[in-house]
This record gives structure tokens, sequence and C-alpha cells, in this order.
């Protein structure tokens, strides 16, 4: 059981944030496994728009990723999908994410989830100040990763250890490409949307 931050009778919402490009089951453990451990009430997986870090990258169209996200989300009360950052125009900032987050949900606390790797990379966000005043951090073990809270505010991140799921997206979409199965490894209406749309094929 972990210490959590007090808020008697306020709302607890978990932020996903990600390219889920596509959505995969590293995500989706990683989501649930926060939400039992920090007694979140609901966790809202947020696809991004264009990912800043990513600009150089081919990213499938914002609709493909929302609809998987949706779909593999969809069977779980506690789990939703916002809309938020594949709406706005630009590229996408975590502070834009949880301003909008802060709009909707008035004084709920706010835990956003993130994976060691990207955890490592919170410092360089834009306006990375601001961001800790808005959300409680947790960061995730992730295969491959280092989980180390080098450098973050104290008391801002909680550190949490997930089942360890060796799943990438990346890793994903090269199966695709090659002709190899992802059963298993995103939820089975990912992979008949990924079918039905053809994605990741000429990669
Ligand atoms: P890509 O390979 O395209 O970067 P990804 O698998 O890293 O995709 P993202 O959409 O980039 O997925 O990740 C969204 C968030 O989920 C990030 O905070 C990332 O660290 C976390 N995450 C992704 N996969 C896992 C996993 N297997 N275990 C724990 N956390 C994960
Ligand atoms: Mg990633």
């Amino acid at each position: 059981e972990q210490e959590v931050p007090t808020g008697r009778g306020k709302r607890r919402i978990g932020v996903m944030g990600g390219t889920f490009d596509p959505i995969h089951h590293g995500h989706l453990v990683a989501a649930s496994e926060v939400a039992a451990q920090f007694h979140l009430d609901e966790v809202v997986f947020v696809p991004t728009g264009q990912p800043w870090q990513k600009s150089h990258k081919h990213v499938s169209a914002a609709e493909d990723r929302y609809l998987m996200t949706v779909i593999a989300t969809a069977s779980n009360p506690q789990f939703s999908v916002s809309r938020s950052d594949i709406d706005r125009k630009g590229p996408t900032y975590t502070i834009d994410t949880l301003r909008d987050l802060r709009a909707v949900h008035g004084d709920a606390d706010l835990f956003f989830i993130t994976g060691a790797d990207a955890l490592s990379q919170i410092l360089t966000w834009r306006d990375a100040d601001e961001l800790f005043s808005l959300s409680h951090f947790i960061g995730v073990t992730r295969p491959g990763h280092v989980l180390t809270d080098v450098g973050l505010p104290e008391g801002g991140v909680s550190l949490v250890e997930v089942p360890a799921l060796a799943i990438s997206s990346t890793d994903c979409r090269g199966r695709v490409a090659e002709g190899d199965p992802v059963w298993y490894l995103v939820p089975d209406g990912v992979v008949r949307y990924i079918d039905k749309r053809q994605l990741y094929r000429g990669e």
C-alpha cells in the first residue's frame, strides 16, 4: 500500500498520457495497477496530438489512435478517454493537458502516470515547475528502463512497481510490418482495428 497525499472527499483522477500508436497491455496494466494502489476513482487516457518529442517521426492519424484507445478501455468502468490533446491545435505539451483536465474536473486531485523512460525526461518538459503544482506524478517501472527520481521535486513524484510487461508500441508496429502477430500484446479489438484499417503495413 502506498502512502498517498490526502485530500478528503476529492475525486482522485489518474491521467495516462501517451501516443498510443497502438495502445498495448503495458499501458493498461500500468493504469490499472496505479488506480488500485492509489485508490483512484478514474483513469483518463489522453492520446497526444502531434507529440513534440516525436515531431520527426511518422505517427498514425489521431483519430485512429483515439479509437484504438477507446476500444481498449471501453470495458473498464474506471477508464475513460479524453480528446483534449487531439482536438487542441499544435504540438502536445503535458502542461496544456493538465490545465485542460483541471478546468474540466475542478478541484479533483490529479495523478499523472508516466513510465520510467518518460519520467527521466520530465524536467525537460515545458513549464516543469507548474507541472508539479497541477498534478502529482507517478513513475512506473518499465522493463529496459531504470526508474529513478533524481532531480525531481521532493514529494512531487511517487515511484511504483507495476507487473513487468516488455511491450512497446514501436515493437508492435514492427511486428505488424513484418507480418508477425500482436495477439495478446494488445487487446483483441485493437488487433482487429489495426487489421481493418491496415495500419503499420508499409513501415
Ligand atoms: P513508442 O514505442 O511508440 O514510444 P510506447 O510503448 O513507449 O510507444 P507511449 O505511448 O510512448 O508507448 O507511452 C505512453 C506512456 O506509457 C509513457 O509514459 C510510457 O513510459 C508508458 N509505457 C509504455 N509502455 C509501457 C510498459 N510496457 N510498461 C510501463 N509503462 C509503459
Ligand atoms: Mg514511448
